[in-house]
């Protein structure tokens, strides 16, 4: 049976077309977070897409337009989300001018009678309200500047967008860009054609957005780690009453089903012996760690404890594949991050093939300073989940196929 991940790798890569003297439009991912003064704190989307822009820029295209959403505005403009605030960093990274498109509906003609190596970059498209919508309208208007459209934006290619998916219907000639192909083989290299043992670290909070992709993934692993909130359905499925900690109700029922599963497919599960608790989240008066089976009365689970740390390292060290998706309690507050850093350095330590989903993830692993000692780090959050329960992402699929493929 031909897996999603071998169909999504079928689709045709920039270096498979000739961009020379062609006017190419590459949808990117430049969704950074940013600070309260609009300071980009993490440009690794925006890196990541330099090998895709470069080419095209190496190649001889006539122009290159960028295109891209920032943060969550609602189909119309939001200065806080202008993609004027990424363009100093984009220009720097790239070393080279790059033209800011206010109003892309105005310009068009610019763009697309554009005869000079020139790269433009669109405001936010999603202030365009037909964005979100997968508007043919849209599609179209966009598709009339290019000659070639390269989906780049793996972050968002879980969606069907205008510009992500619509698009693809009104161009000739799309193909994918190289973080896209970049993405896609280090998750078959995980779950394709993996290095035994294989396990699956996950925490985090997207409880029912995560629970139900354990299920597909049983089939494919040998190990499944569990920590963060996720751990705490789980805990309350094995009959322990985790008091105030966040956990699901609706999925006790989905937790003891990959338990059972698990079970029948012969996959380990880990889960926490011990947890660090707390009266308060903002403000505690009291932080202890008890065994999992002894969370207080009013009090929250928020970190795993060091035994559990010492548990997990040990089925880590042991793996020679290992995906992490979601960290393993409130990362964000010192207090509470150890859990999660201390598992960070564990993998990284691992002479194992390492591969890290998930925004927050990726945030608590760069926050550690272990970033290069991971072999890979997905810059899309669900899409790397979709990917993982085994869908086939809607960027990929109105690609342009390699011949002999399908
Ligand atoms: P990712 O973005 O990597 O997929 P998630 O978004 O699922 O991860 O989860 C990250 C969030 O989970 C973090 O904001 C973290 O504070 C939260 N979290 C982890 N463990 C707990 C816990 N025990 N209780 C409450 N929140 C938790
Ligand atoms: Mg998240």
């Amino acid at each position: 049976m031909t897996s999603n991940i071998t169909t999504m790798m079928g689709v045709k890569s920039l270096k498979d077309i000739d961009v020379t003297g062609k006017r190419v439009l590459i949808r990117v991912d430049f969704n950074v977070p940013v600070d309260s003064h609009n300071n980009i704190s993490d440009d690794r989307r925006i890196r990541a897409a330099l090998p895709t822009i470069n080419y095209c820029i190496d190649h001889n295209a006539c122009s290159i337009t960028l295109v891209s959403h920032f943060g969550r505005p609602k189909g119309k403009y939001d200065e806080k989300y202008s993609l004027k605030h990424i363009i100093k960093r984009l220009e720097r990274l790239l070393q080279k001018r790059v033209e800011f498109i206010e109003d892309f509906v105005n310009s068009r003609d610019e763009i697309a009678t554009c005869s000079l190596e020139r790269v433009f970059l669109l405001e936010n498209i999603r202030f365009q309200d037909g964005e979100k919508q997968n508007d043919p309208e849209l599609s179209k208007r966009l598709a009339s500047i290019c000659d070639i459209y390269v989906n780049d934006a793996f972050g968002t290619s879980h969606r069907k967008h205008a510009s992500t998916y619509g698009i693809t219907e009104f161009v000739d000639t799309k193909v994918a860009g190289f973080l896209m192909i970049r993405e896609i083989e280090a998750f078959s290299k995980a779950l394709e054609d993996p290095v035994r043992p294989i396990a699956l670290v996950v925490g985090g909070a997207k409880i029912s957005s995560k629970i139900t992709l354990l299920k597909e993934v049983l089939r494919k692993i040998d190990k499944l780690i569990i920590g963060g909130a996720m751990s705490n359905t789980f805990l309350e499925a094995l009959g322990y009453d985790m008091q105030n900690s966040l956990y699901e109700k609706e999925y006790i029922k989905t937790a003891r089903d990959v338990i059972d599963q698990a079970k029948q497919n012969g996959v380990k599960i880990y889960l926490p012996v011990d947890l660090v608790i707390t009266d308060s989240i903002e403000t505690p008066v009291d932080i202890k760690v008890v065994p999992a089976q002894d969370v207080l009365e009013g009090f929250q689970a928020v970190d795993i404890g060091p035994a559990t740390v010492k548990l997990f390292s040990e089925a880590i060290g042991l793996s020679n594949t290992i995906i992490w998706n979601g960290p393993m309690g409130i990362y964000e507050m010192p207090r509470f991050s150890k859990g999660t850093f201390k598992i960070a350095n564990a993998i990284a330590d691992c002479y194992a093939y390492t591969i890290v989903g998930g925004g927050d993830t990726a945030d608590a692993v760069d926050k550690t300073g272990e970033a290069d000692n991971f072999s890979f780090i997905s810059t899309g959050g669900g899409a790397s989940l979709e990917l993982l329960e085994g869908k086939i992402l809607p960027g990929f699929t109105n690609l342009d196929r390699k011949e002999g493929d399908l």
